[in-house]
């Protein structure tokens, strides 16, 4: 698809997935605000000439200033990415730290305030600001579509985000706006716990960013794509009873 001289904003945009997607629109023209908490991507932005935002993904306040910073700069935005996310632990802790017996009720605060809050809001903020013909891609997960006994409340969070995506397809798309969920499997990004780190198994970044790209210029909306190797394409999962015609 082609995002040149689209505003695009992408949170997560310090690494892993966001980074590649902020790093490929970039390239093929398009206006990238990057948002993340973490100050790394100030750099990259530097480098590819997009704007870096230090922003809380979970702070509702910060997302109507992000925003009216976009739009100030840039203008309003056309395809934004939700795609800042975080596991129970973070990388090198032992694999019983992402069990349900460890949630505390700050972890399960981040955690939801990561993955579902950052997620409502920004869509909330976002939409708002935008117009007929632009589009939503929500960074879900595989554990958004499937049971994922390692990490049961990263499951729960992205089960919620599918759900939301799904479910906002019709009003959104009363706006011209379309919304849709990446699910993907396992990426070679800091976010795998150390005990499955196994590059040869895990999926790159850059592959999934084109995915990414795709979502922004489907026609389809309200639906959640799988994502299982770097060798196949993308396809819908439909939810049970659904009535969607087949492809
Ligand atoms: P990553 O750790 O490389 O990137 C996640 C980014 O989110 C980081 O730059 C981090 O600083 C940022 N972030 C964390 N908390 C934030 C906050 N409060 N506000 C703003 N930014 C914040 O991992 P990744 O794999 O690139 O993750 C991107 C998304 O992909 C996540 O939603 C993750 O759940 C999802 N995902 C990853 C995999 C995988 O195997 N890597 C698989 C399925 C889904």
């Amino acid at each position: 698809m082609t995002v040149k001289d689209k505003v695009v904003i992408v949170t997560g945009a310090s690494s892993g997935i966001g980074r590649s997607v902020a790093m490929a629109c970039s390239r093929l023209g398009a206006q990238v605000a990057m948002l993340d908490i973490d100050e790394a991507g100030r750099g990259i932005a530097d480098e590819i000439g997009a704007l870096f935002i230090q922003a809380d993904v979970s702070n509702r306040d910060q997302w109507r200033d992000n925003v009216a910073q976009v739009e100030s700069q840039f203008g309003r935005p056309d395809h934004v990415h939700l795609n800042a996310g975080i596991m129970l632990a973070a990388q090198g802790a032992p694999d019983d730290a992402y069990a349900f017996g460890a949630l505390n009720l700050e972890s399960y605060r981040k955690i939801m305030g990561v993955n579902v809050d950052g997620v409502v809001f920004g869509i909330q903020a976002c939409v708002a600001a935008m117009t007929e013909g632009s589009s939503i891609v929500v960074t879900a997960s595989l554990a958004g579509v499937v049971p994922y006994e390692y990490d049961p409340v990263y499951a729960m969070t992205k089960h919620a985000v599918v759900g939301l995506v799904r479910s906002l397809g019709g009003e959104l798309g009363q706006r011209g706006i379309r919304i849709n969920a990446l699910c993907p499997g396992g990426i070679d990004t800091t976010i795998i716990p150390s005990s499955m780190y196994d590059p040869a198994r895990l999926m790159s970044p850059d592959n999934v960013a084109e995915e990414v790209l795709d979502l922004f210029a489907t026609e389809t909306t309200g639906a959640a794509w799988a994502k299982v190797s770097n060798d196949k394409k993308i396809f819908v999962m439909d939810p049970p009873g659904s009535r969607r015609p087949p492809a």
